[in-house]
């Protein structure tokens, strides 16, 4: 009894046990189970249906061996540590009985060993088997099929001997006591090791150096690497609001339980938008497994980029990818490959950039033979649905809009990139700077920007800022505000580095004219690539497009990572939104593009109808042919993120800031003034289209609008183009009441193109941000806009003091200022009293929002003192703010006071008896408040009688909810007869 409990109460590390370790364990546990006579020949096949999740098998193992009873339970601890390998030791096999009913019982009365003993031997004994007539072919070919481990397969070669009644079971035993007996685990140690060696030897040499950083700057990784802060999505679908949002992890923890979704899927997925930092990551990754820092449970680790699989144009296998296309074993091939089948959990799978991956996820074709080939991206879809090498980690990069819902099912977790964390900006720096003077005064000069500032948290600008140092600290950086301006940035560095004579600092036509022609033909290479989806091009590519040595040498374009380095090897750019940033260039400036063009970038922008693969067979060996390809087929052939992002560009050139950059640089027939009027009016009426396809407001309600991730893209290219009079026309006859812009990774640098744009509109505004990534320094972004705001929702944003600081001065000053909502960010005391202070010459605000931070006794004291003579505020949530009796005296005192307040919500804070006593002083002079909410405190049935006193005499209040605190059932039932404004 005293064993079924213990087994109870540790089942669900049980299921943990044997889950979440490979399938391997899982069967050799049953194998034990099997042999000491714990499961029943039917038990045991209720228990290894294939294709079930290993979760669901692993519980109904445990409800199967609980009913049998305590010993039973006893010996399943047993068999987990057995096949865990605490208890290596296996027993010899003697000399068995020449019964054939004897030897199925002793096939399985020493099925553990005898698994291990015939594991390397299956092929073999099968042919035996089949000359012998033991076996059909037939039977022989369904035991070794290719989705079958080794271990696997003599597990069924056992379950085929005990059924056949030939004579097989004595064969086979007398057979097995001739085997040798093969080295556990290893099949060959030494390939296996030698395999590690070299696999190590090539990741550590791939991943040491960062394409956007070339030899002179003599930067490693290893010392340049700074932390990326990774957040835990959540399953939306099981989300609970009140769940506090921005779970983080460490890079060292992304496969453990931590933030799992999904205990039988294997991959890992990694979410972020370009720039944000993915393929640096896994490279970082790679580098720690490859120097023996972290990830250690490997023993091969596989890096492949989306890019490279893409170029493979003939049918691959599994075996022909890990070993031709990543590293190949020197020695024993196929038992280094039997050894990665065997034991896939030691095994990891990079897959970098699934967003440029021009096939789109399917469930349509399975193929189960790591051995026969497939085509490329049958094979990764087969991996990652765990078709192949079940139990292998994965881990997956993409940008968000390239992950559909079919795709997450097969997630175990999902991490977004959120970038930067303010000192991880400083941190970059500084690890950049070995000169300390250089680094402070970048660091003073992005902190002094705030829109320089916001756009660091994303590590491709971080990057810019750094290499641009040298201009930055002699120019300063008040000129950098847009994402063009940053790229402008880099392109003028570049230029001065490669022909530092003949280019002066300067925004004049003198930076750019001379090396426009090769601005053109990487412009007209970048938009190429963008609309065949290519990213790497090929020597004879790059010939085609008119590419040479010189344009080679301004460092854009640098040998593809995801080929191995060769004189040939192919080149990409630096980044994807440089390319799309050439590609804008080419737009603008290039011959055959003409202003009906515009339109497909900004709107009229449609996919083709047949799919890519179809056109493009080998899109990556051809080479731009402009007569056949033309401008308008490439946009619209290409991905819509990319377009997106060229869009923006575009929109960054014409604006007045560049356009004398621009016009000096066109020839004589460049329509730039037509295709700047059509941006504008693209622009300009997409916006409006937008807003015109939300419903009519029910009367009596204020017209509310869900933004679309179109809707960021447009305001964000509005943005770049500066123009305020465009954006005043662009919104002014606007009627929206609320603007909901919830989940739509909006952070600083997106904070500043609302703002720019949302101050123009005419009427009032709720503005409901809740679920991004605003920050402190987004905040602060947003000021211009704050004019125009009803409300504020910031829920969830990873808001602090700080930001506190920058809001209230601004927010609290507006007449029309009625809501603010600040829940679950990271609001102390501090934060709390910089409201405080605010409230106290504010008389417009009626909603406060605080539930989830952690402003304490210190914090409520502050707040309430300041609302003892406030006149507008009606609703106040400090729930779950470590509230207890100091604060609630405040509040107590502040209700004999205040006359305004109708709702007071402090659920989930340290509330106890005394305090309800505390609060009935204060409501025995209040008379405005209605609902007084206090679930999940400490209060008893005392505490509710003191309350009690008050509600004799007090007609306002409404309800007090009492939820969650601590009542029995006889005492609910009594409390609530005796008034039924007590709700529990
Ligand atoms: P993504 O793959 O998301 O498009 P990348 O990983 O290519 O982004 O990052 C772009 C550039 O930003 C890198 O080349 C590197 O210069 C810089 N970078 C990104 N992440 C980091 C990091 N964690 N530490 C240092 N630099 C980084």
């Amino acid at each position: 009894m005293y064993t079924q409990e213990f087994f109870q109460a540790q089942r669900s590390q049980l299921v943990g046990r044997l889950a979440l370790r490979s399938l391997e364990n899982f069967e050799s546990v049953l194998d034990y189970l099997l042999s000491w006579e714990v499961l029943t020949w039917e038990d045991y096949e209720s228990v290894s249906l294939p294709g079930q999740p290993l979760s669901t098998l692993a519980r109904r193992l445990l409800d199967i061996v609980w009913n049998k009873g305590g010993q039973s339970c006893e010996l399943l601890f047993a068999a987990v540590q057995k096949a865990e390998g605490a208890d290596e030791q296996t027993e010899p096999l003697r000399k068995w009985s020449q019964n054939e009913s004897c030897s199925v019982q002793d096939l399985q009365k020493h099925r553990p060993t005898i698994v291990r003993k015939i594991y390397g031997h299956v092929e073999s004994i099968l042919n035996l088997l089949l000359e012998r007539g033991f076996l059909t072919k037939y039977e022989c070919d369904e035991i070794r099929l290719p989705i079958f481990t080794s271990s696997q397969r003599a597990r069924r070669l056992l379950d085929f001997a005990k059924v056949k009644d030939n004579g097989v079971a004595q064969f086979l035993l007398q057979h097995i006591l001739q085997l040798p007996v093969l080295p556990v685990p290893l099949p060959d140690v030494t390939a296996c090791k030698k395999y590690t060696a070299k696999l190590k030897a090539t990741v550590s040499a791939q991943s040491r150096f960062l394409s956007t950083y070339d030899g002179t700057e003599n930067l490693c990784l290893e010392n340049i690497y700074t932390e990326n802060i990774l957040e835990i999505r959540k399953n939306l679908s099981l989300g609970v609001p009140s769940q506090k949002g921005h779970d983080t992890l460490e890079l060292a923890e992304i496969f453990n339980h931590k933030g799992c979704i999904n205990e039988d899927a294997d991959t890992v997925l990694l979410v972020g938008e370009a720039g944000s930092g993915k393929s640096t990551l896994l490279q970082q990754l790679h580098r720690l497994w490859a120097t023996g820092q972290q990830f250690q449970d490997f023993l091969f680790v596989f890096p492949f980029s989306c890019r490279q699989l893409q170029s493979m144009d003939k049918p691959v296998s599994v075996q022909s990818l890990l070993f031709e296309q990543c590293c190949w074993p020197n020695e024993g091939q196929q038992e280094v490959f039997r050894y990665l089948l065997d034991h896939p959990d030691r095994v990891l799978l990079t897959f970098d950039g699934f967003d440029e991956f021009k096939f789109r996820f399917t469930e349509r074709e399975t193929h189960c033979s790591p051995t026969d080939p497939t085509s490329a991206q049958n094979l990764l879809f087969n991996l990652l649905r765990g078709n192949l090498m079940k139990n292998t980690k994965k881990v997956l990069t993409s940008r968000p809009h390239a992950i559909c819902p079919s795709l997450r099912k097969y997630v175990r977790k999902e991490l977004s990139l959120m970038g930067f964390s303010q000192d991880g900006i400083e941190l970059f720096m500084r690890k950049h700077h070995s000169d300390a003077g250089v680094a402070d005064r970048l660091v003073q000069l992005v902190k002094a920007t705030s829109a320089l500032h916001g756009l660091c948290h994303v590590p491709v600008f971080s990057w810019i800022v750094s290499r641009c140092h040298k201009e930055l600290l002699l120019h300063g950086s008040g000129f950098l505000k847009t994402t063009t301006d940053m790229y402008l940035l880099v392109l003028r560095h570049f230029i001065s580095h490669a022909s530092p004579e003949d280019v002066a600092w300067g925004l004049g036509a003198s930076t750019l004219r001379p090396r426009l022609p090769t601005i053109l033909r990487l412009g007209r290479l970048a938009l190429w690539g963008l609309g065949t989806c290519s990213y790497v091009f090929s020597a004879e590519q790059l010939r085609a497009s008119g590419v040479d040595e010189e344009d080679l040498s301004l460092g854009f374009l640098v040998p593809s990572k995801s080929f191995p380095p060769e004189s040939s090897a192919p080149v990409e750019f630096l980044h994807i939104t440089l390319q799309c940033f050439f590609a804008a260039f080419y737009l603008l400036l290039g011959a055959d593009v003409n202003p009906s063009a515009i339109r497909c970038v900004f709107g009229g922008h449609k996919k083709p109808h047949q799919p890519l693969p179809r056109l493009f067979p080998m899109a990556c060996f051809q080479s731009p042919e402009p007569e056949e390809e033309s401008v308008l087929t490439l946009l619209q052939r290409a991905e819509t993120h990319n377009v997106r992002i060229t869009a923006v560009f575009l929109a960054g050139l014409l604006s007045q800031e560049h356009w004398r950059l621009v016009t000096e640089c066109r020839g004589t027939s460049t329509p730039l003034l037509q295709k700047k009027s059509r941006v504008r009016r693209c622009l300009a009426r997409g916006l409006r289209r937008h807003f015109r396809s939300i419903p009519r407001a029910v009367p009596g309600e204020v017209k509310s609008m869900h933004a679309m991730p179109e809707f960021v893209w447009l305001i964000r290219s509005l943005y770049e183009m500066q123009d305020e009079h465009l954006a005043r026309k662009a919104v002014s006859k606007l009627e929206v009441g609320h603007l909901k812009v919830t989940y739509c990774n909006i952070g600083p640098a997106e904070c500043a193109a609302l703002a720019f744009v949302l101050k123009n509109l005419q009427q009032p505004v709720a503005l409901q941000l809740d679920y991004n990534s605003v920050g402190d320094i987004g905040v602060e972004q947003l000021l211009p806009c704050l004019s125009v705001c009803r409300a504020l929702y910031l829920r969830d944003n990873n808001i602090s003091d700080q930001g506190i600081c920058r809001l209230v001065d601004q927010a609290l000053q507006c007449d029309q200022f009625q809501k603010l909502a600040l829940g679950n960010n990271h609001i102390t005391a501090v934060g709390a009293k910089v409201l405080a202070e605010g409230l106290k010459d504010n008389d417009s605000l009626q909603f406060l929002g605080l539930w989830g931070n952690t402003v304490g006794d210190e914090g409520a004291q502050a707040l309430a003192c300041a609302l003892h003579d406030h006149h507008s505020l009606k609703w106040l949530s400090l729930v779950g703010n470590n509230i207890g009796s100091v604060g609630t005296q405040a509040l107590a005192l502040m209700l004999e006071k205040n006359v305004s307040l109708e709702e007071l919500c402090l659920e989930e804070n340290h509330l106890q008896d005394e305090d309800m006593c505390t609060l009935v002083d204060g409501l025995k002079k209040n008379s405005s408040l209605e609902v007084l909410k206090l679930s999940n405190n400490r209060i008893t049935h005392r505490g509710v009688s003191a309350l009690l006193q008050v509600l004799e005499s007090n007609a306002t209040i409404r309800s007090i909810w009492l939820r969650g605190n601590t009542f029995t059932p006889e005492e609910i039932e009594q409390l609530s007869l005796m008034d039924s404004r007590l709700l529990f």
